[in-house]
């Protein structure tokens, strides 16, 4: 009797010590689980940070953002909100007067804006399709306006001394997460020319990347991204 009682007890302290192990086995998996979500969640948050909006690809339309309104009456998607004051700030800081002339465009804004181009180069006699053509080397056609992520801003000076500003963002933006889009001499990658005042928020992980490797989005996306 007392050998065949020592038997089930050694058994559940067995199934005990099989059930605890169990149980850590599942507790890391469930925390390794939730690491990955965590990490998952991360990455899917900077890839919406780098949305790439050029000729080739147009503004997504399922993207889900909140935006904020700044002092100064313009919008902005609310994650570039605060690290762009910060920007705007050390500019001053440096001496500069920064202003925004630029933010959130809407949609129907922007579509506007290049229906009035195109109708002013009609009123100067190229016929419907040539004028399409012609604006759109200079303003974006709807929905492939980087302004419509609420993820860009120009910025110029309001003492007019654009060119040392100009300087000063360039060596800077970064910092603070923004990017300079459209860089001198890179139109062959982005299509589009120079353009001093036009800044791109992309969070300064990517910013910092992109300004120590000398990078446009398109190289830097194809570069760390090539997925997409
Ligand atoms: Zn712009």
């Amino acid at each position: 009797m007392v050998k065949a009682k020592g038997k089930p007890v050694k058994t559940r302290r067995s199934m005990l010590l099989a059930t605890a192990v169990l149980l850590s086995v599942a507790a890391i998996i469930l925390l390794f689980m939730g690491l990955r979500a965590g990490g998952w969640a991360a990455k899917k948050e900077n890839m919406q940070l780098l949305t790439l909006v050029n000729a080739d690809n147009p503004v997504p339309d399922d993207r889900q953002q909140e935006y904020t309104i700044l002092d100064e009456g313009w919008m902005l998607d609310e994650r570039c909100a605060a690290e762009l004051q910060q920007l705007l700030s050390a500019c001053r800081e440096a001496g500069f007067d920064p202003e925004i002339s630029e933010a959130l465009v809407t949609r129907g804004l922007q579509e506007e804006r290049f229906e009035a181009r195109v109708q002013e180069l009609v009123a100067q006699g190229l016929d419907e399709e040539s004028a399409r053509a012609e604006a759109a080397r200079t303003v974006q056609p709807a929905g492939y306006s980087e302004h419509e992520l609420g993820l860009a801003v120009d910025l110029r000076d309001a003492d007019e001394d654009d060119d040392a500003m100009v300087a000063w963002l360039e060596e800077n933006a970064w910092r603070f997460g923004f990017i300079l889009r459209y860089p001198d001499g890179k139109s062959g990658v982005t299509g589009v020319g120079y353009v001093p005042w036009h800044y791109r928020y992309v969070g300064r992980e990517a910013a910092q990347q992109i300004w120590e490797l000398g990078l446009t989005l398109e190289e830097y996306i194809e570069l760390f991204y090539p997925e997409q």
